[in-house]
């Protein structure tokens, strides 16, 4: 029992406890910093920078430093896992963000009011050169889109269509039926 203890508490104080203090050091840092990547990659090699030492200095069976790696593995991926969790958290539908509706390109932003996503920012784009469109209504209700590049007017489209393209677009969210363009992706 004594030589046991003798053998742990060397490698405990030398070897596993540098790499606790590690992981839990890059946690915070990655928590704090935002760049799990690099601080990752480093605390990485000064796992295997102290694996080696010690396997040099204390003469550790190959056992504990297959264990050690397996475990540190597993707290990687478990790491891992939960930092993505937190990716996903934001609605995918949030880069469902252009469609083509009643022969129409449209593209569209989206605001978070009180808790809930709206799109905003729901404009047309010119046929021909797919710039989107100034969009505006006259006094007299007539709508006058422009487009910004090629100058070409579309006078009294998409009168009623904001609406209708805006109802369109939840339902395709809300009914899961949209498709994410590369570009906007
Ligand atoms: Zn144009």
């Amino acid at each position: 029992m004594k030589a046991l203890n003798t053998y742990i508490k060397p490698t405990f104080a030398n070897f596993i406890l540098p790499i606790i203090v590690t992981v839990i050091g890059t946690l915070a840092y990655d928590f704090i910093k935002d760049v799990p990547l690099l601080s990752s990659l480093s605390s990485s090699l000064f796992w295997i920078r102290t694996i080696i030492v010690s396997f040099f200095t204390y003469s550790i069976p190959i056992y504990v430093i297959l264990i050690i790696i397996a475990s540190s593995l597993i707290i990687l991926k478990v790491y891992n896992r939960l930092t993505k969790d937190i990716d996903v958290g934001a609605p995918s539908f949030l880069r469902y963000t252009s469609d083509n509706l009643k022969n129409w390109k449209w593209s569209w932003e989206y605001g978070l009011y009180s808790d809930k996503y709206r799109i905003k920012n729901l404009r047309p784009h010119c046929l021909a050169c797919d710039y989107v469109l100034k969009y505006d209504k006259d006094t007299w209700g007539t709508c006058r889109a422009e487009c910004p590049n090629c100058k070409k007017l579309y006078l009294n489209h998409f009168v009623e269509d904001i609406d209708d393209i805006t109802m369109m677009i939840e339902h395709r969210i809300t009914t899961n039926q949209y498709t994410i363009s590369e570009r906007n992706g």
